[in-house]
């Protein structure tokens, strides 16, 4: 489940952009203004931001520029909407705050095929680079995790869901996006599974007292915390 979050206060132009979207199966929620997208990204960890710059009150702009300064979103990748008549200087200054741009009116093939290419490039597992927490070492191309120089044992389930939180550290999930992210979106599992994985990873994570660094979020699901790390060591 790929969730992409429109943010563009013109209702038309949002819905197109959403029929547009969920024909390619992504999931789509929208925000008319920077504010309630905010709200929105704080709760539900989008995979993609389609953001219009020109908008009532703060503008996208203002926002991307929040986004950026936050350890949670300084990743996240985003589209920036933007109308012909914006400058075409001010428009090259994007591309500090923003990953890619595309300017109104555009075609639903070309919408499709920008957040395509965005999305493969945003996806942090294709990285071969190995992933590091502190003590924690996962490498993506052994598909060995050591922890203080010791081995840990992991089952495939265990290493993918590790793996997809490590290159997502202070991102909520919901119980729905890891089931999609382990299993795949097609398979026919139950959102408990997942907290049975979870169980499994943080015994396994437990051997050298990481795994409070998976953290369950009350009523949400589940987040990767780095920071956690230097609480034990602060405390040890
Ligand atoms: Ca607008």
């Amino acid at each position: 489940m790929t969730t992409i979050l429109i943010v563009e206060d013109e209702p038309a132009i949002a819905e197109l952009l959403r029929v547009t979207l969920e024909a390619e199966r992504y999931t789509v929620r929208d925000a008319g203004s920077a504010e309630a997208a905010w709200q929105i990204i704080e709760e539900a960890s989008p995979d993609l931001l389609l953001l219009d710059w020109m908008l009532p009150g703060q503008s996208g702009l203002a926002l991307a520029k929040r986004l950026r300064q936050q350890t949670r979103t300084k990743t996240l990748p985003i589209i920036m909407v933007t109308a012909r008549a914006e400058e075409a200087d001010k428009v090259a200054g994007l591309e500090t705050w923003v990953d890619d741009y595309i300017t109104k009116p555009f075609s639903p093939r070309e919408l499709k095929a920008r957040v395509k290419a965005l999305l493969r490039r945003r996806t942090p597992e294709d990285s071969d680079t190995p992933l590091q927490a502190g003590m924690l070492i996962l490498d993506p191309v052994s598909h060995r995790v050591h922890c203080d120089g010791k081995s840990l044992t992991l089952g495939p389930l265990e290493f993918r869901l590790l793996h997809f939180l490590m290159a997502r550290p202070e991102r909520v999930f919901a119980r729905a996006q890891l089931l999609d992210a382990v299993w795949g979106d097609e398979a026919d599992v139950e959102e408990r599974t997942v907290d049975v994985l979870v169980r499994r990873l943080r015994q396994a994570l437990a051997t050298c007292r990481l795994d409070v660094m998976l953290e369950t979020v009350r009523g949400t699901g589940y987040r990767w915390n780095p920071e956690k790390q230097n609480d034990i060591a602060a405390t040890s």
